[in-house]
């Protein structure tokens, strides 16, 4: 078995820098490396896409995504991951003949991911490309948002990319970004995938301007709101909470109402953030989106706001029971499973996201499309905690403590382990809007009862001031905001 090289080996005196030149070596250009119209026939840009693939019917979408499927397995099959993941379940190449059969492959998660990249590091085997064997093309390199241990590098060919950036472009234009609009982009742009992926695709796919503010770390919230009040921007894109401290700052601590800086949207991952309170406080629409960094974006609102359509021509997405794997119909949670129909280098064929989610009926959209929905992100099942029986998901208690209107939003959960019982507990820390909120323990009192009725689990609700939570969540530093900490000791 072949273990990827993205440089063939070569003796180290060839690599010392004194030596002056290396031999001389054709370079793969970037606009080279693709068919550009043929790629846009088979995954159309938008405003075309709105008018061809989007209006497709549900059989006509399948016809797409079986013949897409068939070609991403035969692709699985020449790489090393999927040759060792499927063989171990007893999948031999044919046995996959149609989009049913698809139940048939095994699922894999981050920790297979994980333990690849563990056995062949840098990059793990699931990307099949071999530079002693393949022509060369421009590759991008970005990462997963983890937060433990080295982040997860997943690298992207120009074709892949490419997809990837065209499908960012469909999802803005549906949610009303036009050419010329400038677009204030408040997502990280070090190794994390979502700030670039957004630059590329507004940059080249909807002819309007992307403005890369970045996260707080990189152009602090104050600043943020300067510039958009001063470049009078169109968008803003970010990750909820961050969007909402950012209409925080702007308010209360700038005097300047967000409502008047005139946003025509706020392009955000929602997760399980409430809608109503952010389009409150910044007087527009708030449109979701769903997406991981091995896929780029999967599904996002139209402008009807009613639940995400999937990009079905590019990708296919499961609701599974996360124990017997059994399809959820509309309205009933269970995992993610996505499979690209697009990507040459490492392909994902059901991949586990882990993320929970439930489809809206299948009636089609108010917008005329057929494109399969899902209504929102409630969780990681791996962030779920078992508290005393009851499963429970750190967002939905964020989502709780959120209605309270004394409350900011931002919250932070606490696993604990009492040194002398064993029992486990969790106290729920939520900031409040004003550090000067004398009724601090009336509040705790009605967001502990608010959670008991709801969730039936009694829990420890911890108020605090203002931004006083923020060097624990990494709100105003990362893209990736930390909302459980577990202090148990390890078993
Ligand atoms: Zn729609």
């Amino acid at each position: 078995m072949t273990t990827p090289q993205l440089h063939p080996h070569e003796p180290a005196a060839a690599r010392a820098p004194s030596d002056g030149h290396r031999a001389r070596q054709a370079i793969p250009r970037y606009y080279e490396s693709l068919d550009f119209p043929a790629l846009w026939d088979e995954f159309p840009t938008a405003p075309d896409y709105f008018d061809s693939t989007f209006r497709l019917q549900p059989s006509e979408i399948a016809a797409v995504q079986e013949r897409r499927l068939l070609q991403q397995v035969e692709r699985g099959w020449q790489i090393p991951f999927y040759q060792r993941h499927w063989g171990a379940a007893g999948l031999k190449p044919g046995d996959v003949r149609c989009l049913a059969d698809l139940k048939e492959i095994p699922p894999f998660s981050v920790h297979d991911l994980r333990e690849s990249i563990e056995r062949n590091p840098p990059w793990g085997d699931f990307l099949g490309l071999d530079a002693t064997r393949d022509a060369p093309v421009p590759l991008v390199l970005q990462t997963s948002g983890g937060t433990t241990g080295m982040p997860r590098a997943m690298l992207y060919t120009p074709r892949d990319r490419e997809v990837m950036n065209i499908i960012t472009g469909r999802r803005l234009y549906m949610q009303g970004v036009r050419p010329y609009d400038l677009v204030q982009v408040a997502l990280s742009t070090g190794l994390t995938n979502g700030g670039f992926l957004a630059r590329e695709g507004i940059w080249k796919y909807t002819g309007a301007v992307p403005v890369m503010t970045g996260s707080g770390a990189q152009t602090p919230t104050r600043r943020q709101v300067e510039i958009m009040k001063g470049w009078k921007i169109d968008f803003l894109v970010g990750f909820a909470p961050y969007l909402r401290n950012i209409g925080l700052v702007a308010r209360d601590d700038m005097g300047i109402d967000p409502r008047s800086l005139g946003l025509r949207g706020l392009i955000a991952h929602l997760g399980l953030d409430d809608r109503e309170s952010l389009e409150d406080l910044w007087g527009c629409g708030v449109y979701d989106t769903y997406g991981t960094n091995e896929f780029g974006s999967i599904a996002a609102d139209c402008e009807h706001r009613s639940g995400m359509h999937v990009f079905e021509d590019a990708m296919h997405v499961e609701i599974v029971d996360p124990d017997t794997r059994a399809p959820r119909g509309p309205g009933e949670k269970g995992v993610m499973y996505v499979t690209s129909l697009f990507k040459h280098a490492a392909p994902m064929i059901r991949f586990n996201s882990n993320d929970i989610s439930s489809w809206v009926d299948a009636a089609p959209c108010a917008c005329g499309s057929h494109h399969r929905r899902i209504s929102r992100l409630f969780g990681r099942a791996d962030n779920m905690v078992k508290l005393r029986g009851t499963n429970i998901f750190p967002e939905a208690i964020g989502a709780l403590v959120a209605e309270h209107a004394a409350v900011n939003g931002e919250y932070l959960c606490v696993l604990e382990r009492d040194a002398e019982t064993g029992r486990d507990d969790m106290r729920v820390r939520f900031e409040l809007k004003s550090a000067d909120a004398a009724d601090a323990p009336a509040i705790e009192r009605a967001l502990a009862v608010r959670i008991k009725e709801a969730l039936g689990v009694k829990l420890v609700l911890q108020a605090a001031a203002p931004g006083e939570l923020s060097p624990l969540t990494g709100l105003s530093s990362t893209s990736k905001i930390r909302r459980l900490i577990d202090q148990r000791p390890a078993a």
